[in-house]
């Protein structure tokens, strides 16, 4: 059994079976990990990814679990999940492995009063799900402060890349297809700043964050279309609160999918093709998921 040969490659007390992937997400919904294995170090996270390939055997990269939907019959396979953590500043510019909490990063660059990183405020994640996804707030996103990003490839090589090899997009990147390119590392190029001016920015990123659903969500469902926003769509769609099971969504902002307590996927699922479907009837646009699904069909 490929289960045998990957407990040997990596330690039967840490490759761990049919572990349950709610708690990873910030969703706080899905089924279990067919296999499951947390990498502490960049090193580990190459030897797992390695091994997978060798043995043929699927895997997902995970991060923090903050921009998924992960289905109610889990996933096949391996889940490898990010914990790489190690960082350094030279000068104004900060080396971070892609396990980092994306807001330890926030706070390492205010520490050393470097601006460039305000938007990330609050996000929550890692840094290896940031750079894949391009994250950001109010027309900036993280990779405005990219300088390259280390990845490993299919082929097993370490490849550095600039930042514009990384077709970087709205909540998007070459290298958020979770399987052929895997990131290591990124270095994020900052500016000097007076911390005054430093806070006031990040404390402008903050208000404007202080209305969104505190309950368990994936952050926005869909992508804003060109000049409107999803959650404006939905709302005038008459969606805001419709509940299927226990998900809902959220009566604060319609772009948030909550879950009230025990949701399943398939009924944050009824609710995403409920919003695409009205929305579309109604104002003919298709909206684009932000989120995504994961080990659905
Ligand atoms: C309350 C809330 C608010 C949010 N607000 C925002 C916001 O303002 N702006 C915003 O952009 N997002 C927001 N999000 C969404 C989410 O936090 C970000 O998209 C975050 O960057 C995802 O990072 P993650 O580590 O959790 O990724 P995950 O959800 O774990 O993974 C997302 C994707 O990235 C891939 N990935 C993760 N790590 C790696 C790696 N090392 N190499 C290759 N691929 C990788 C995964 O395979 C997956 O495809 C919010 C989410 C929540 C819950």
């Amino acid at each position: 059994m490929f289960n045998n040969k990957l407990s040997k490659i990596l330690g039967s007390d840490r490759l761990k079976k049919n572990v349950p992937l709610a708690p990873h997400t910030t969703f706080g919904i899905g089924g279990s990990a067919q296999l499951f294995y947390k990498a502490k170090t960049s090193k580990e996270l190459i030897k797992a990814i390695k091994a997978a390939h060798k043995l043929k055997i699927p895997y997902f990269i995970l991060g923090g679990g903050s921009n998924i939907l992960v289905a109610d019959r889990g996933l096949a396979g391996l889940v490898v999940k990010v914990q790489s953590s190690k960082f350094k500043v030279q000068s104004y510019k900060i080396f971070a492995e892609a396990g980092v909490p994306l807001t330890k990063l926030v706070e390492i660059a205010q520490e050393h009063s470097l601006s460039g990183l305000e938007c990330c405020i609050g996000i929550p994640g890692t840094v290896g799900g940031a750079v894949a996804g391009n994250a950001g707030a109010k027309n900036q996103w993280i990779n405005q402060c990219i300088k390259s990003v280390t990845i490993l490839d299919k082929s097993g090589k370490i490849i550095n890349l600039k930042k514009d090899d990384c077709q970087f997009g709205y909540r998007s990147s070459c290298l958020r297809d979770n399987s052929s390119k895997i990131i290591l590392k990124a270095i994020f190029e900052l500016k000097r700043e007076n911390p005054k001016i430093i806070k006031e920015k990040t404390n402008k990123f903050l208000e404007a964050r202080s209305n969104q659903p505190k309950e368990k969500s994936a952050g926005s469902i869909f992508k804003n279309p060109a000049n409107d926003s999803a959650g404006r769509l939905i709302d005038a769609a008459g969606l805001k609160g419709k509940r299927v099971g226990e998900a809902q969504i959220s009566p604060q902002h319609a772009n948030f999918i909550i879950n009230l307590g025990r949701a399943k996927a398939k009924d944050v699922l009824a609710l995403i093709k409920l919003a695409q479907g009205r929305v579309r009837e109604k104002f003919g646009v298709e909206l684009e998921l932000e989120i995504q699904l994961i080990g659905f069909n």
